[in-house]
């Protein structure tokens, strides 16, 4: 399949695992595949210079995107990354991505997502501030809460999109809190937002657990990654009684075969930032992460984790794809082949998109729901998202993922269709 002519990318690049991931689904598209070639290229792409006056009054320029991938079944949808790996082409494959996941949720979205290759780590909180106002200005031309709408990711909180929220609020001239979704409570945001993700992640786990018969009350977990969505993730597991026997962040590979004390080290991480230094377990390299024993794996960090070798030596029954694109394809077909289900991040982590839509309702209607609600349509809408994906899997023999990327994208270029080309 075509793919941008100005990249270069290489096999495992993110863009690569998602333009190989919908060549898979081209066989189950019937006539639809006339309109697939819409997927391979992002609908609008904005690259923007970030000027920030530092504390000590020098001045840095930093690299910032917004990409809009589809918007034929609504308004912009992804959050935005500040990490210092952020790439055009990674920004891409997430707003890609985002696609894909709003239309297997069937939530009236395209999907979006933004980044700046920064690390928010080495800023001062005036120069964050000053950084993500900038940047929201820039990409101002863009969003808007009927045209794109920014939440968190990888590196942004609640607080960042407090300041994106006021930032475009002062230059339209009205408080506008529909813009991004994210924010914190009082500012508009939505009970059960920051959790929702996790919650996502350990719903749908659970119930795929069920289909293959792994009691998750016994079950060896290893969780990669220990922000907001793999310390919440592993905190539900946990508390169904899984042990949560590996722990790895970027500072750190924890490992405890009795089963770390997961409120214990999201103390120590909010505390510091890391998880190195936790005394509830042994540390080891990095790589034994991938070497042992789990009957489920959580990678929720970032892309391209599960690479062909990896997938080759991993001693697993289900992976729960909480990061977005940790599976490269081949590592996939590797998985299958071993027996090991994965289920996609298209649906595994879809519970923060989710309730982002429930607080873009609310904060148009002005009228908020309370946590209980939040909750019960969260897992009504992912539970009937897994069946649905779980009985086309099974339906046209493919995995999960081929089987999600069918539903969605049949919506996709259904959509595409009805609307036709203007002119
Ligand atoms: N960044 C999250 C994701 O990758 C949430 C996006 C949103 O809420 O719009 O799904």
């Amino acid at each position: 399949m075509n793919t941008l002519s100005f990249l270069n990318s290489h096999k495992d690049s993110a863009w690569s695992i998602f333009v190989t991931q919908v060549e898979r689904v081209l066989p189950h598209l019937g006539d639809l595949t006339f309109w697939a070639s819409t997927l391979t290229r992002p609908k609008r792409a904005l690259i923007v210079d970030i000027p920030l006056e530092m504390d000590d009054g020098s001045v840095r320029h930093f690299e910032g995107y917004r990409v809009q991938h589809n918007l034929s079944r609504g308004p912009g949808k992804g959050g935005v990354r500040f990490h210092p790996d952020v790439t055009l082409e990674e920004v891409m494959a997430l707003s890609a991505w985002m696609t894909v996941k709003c239309a297997a949720l069937n939530l009236p979205f395209g999907g979006a997502k933004g980044g700046i290759r920064v690390d928010p780590a080495s800023l001062t909180k005036k120069e964050l501030e000053r950084l993500t106002r900038r940047y929201t200005s820039e990409i101002g031309l863009i969003i808007g809460p009927q045209q794109d709408i920014p939440a968190p990711d990888v590196g942004t909180n609640a607080q960042v999109m407090a300041w994106m929220m006021d930032t475009y609020s002062m230059n339209v001239g009205a408080t506008t809190t529909g813009v991004v979704t994210g924010k914190p409570v009082h500012l508009g945001g939505s009970l059960g937002r920051v959790k929702a993700t996790g919650r996502g992640v350990f719903v749908t786990g659970r119930k795929a657990a069920e289909r293959l018969h792994i009691d998750v009350s016994q079950a060896r977990i290893g969780v990669q990654g220990f922000g907001n969505v793999g310390s919440v993730a592993a905190q539900l597991f946990a508390q169904e009684g899984a042990s949560i026997i590996a722990v790895q962040d970027h500072s750190a590979t924890l490992v405890n075969e009795q089963g770390i004390d997961i409120a214990a080290l999201i103390a120590w991480q909010q505390a510091r930032g890391e998880i190195r230094g936790f005394a509830g377990a042994a540390e080891v390299d990095h790589d034994a992460f991938w070497t042992l024993r789990y009957d489920i794996l959580i990678p929720a960090a970032l892309e391209g984790q599960i690479t062909a070798s990896r997938a080759e030596r991993l001693d697993c029954r289900l992976v729960l794809e909480g990061a977005n694109g940790p599976t490269v394809p081949q590592a996939d077909d590797i998985l299958r082949e071993r027996g090991i289900t994965v289920l996609p991040d298209v649906i595994c982590n879809a519970g923060g998109v989710t309730v982002s839509y429930f607080e873009w309702v609310q904060d148009f209607s002005s009228f908020y729901w309370s946590e209980n609600e939040i909750y019960q349509k969260l897992d009504a809408i992912i539970l009937s998202a897994f069946d649905y994906v779980w009985n086309k899997s099974l339906e046209l023999g493919v995995s999960l993922r081929t089987a999600a990327y069918a539903i969605a994208c049949e919506r996709i270029l259904i959509a595409r269709e009805e609307r036709g080309i203007y002119p």
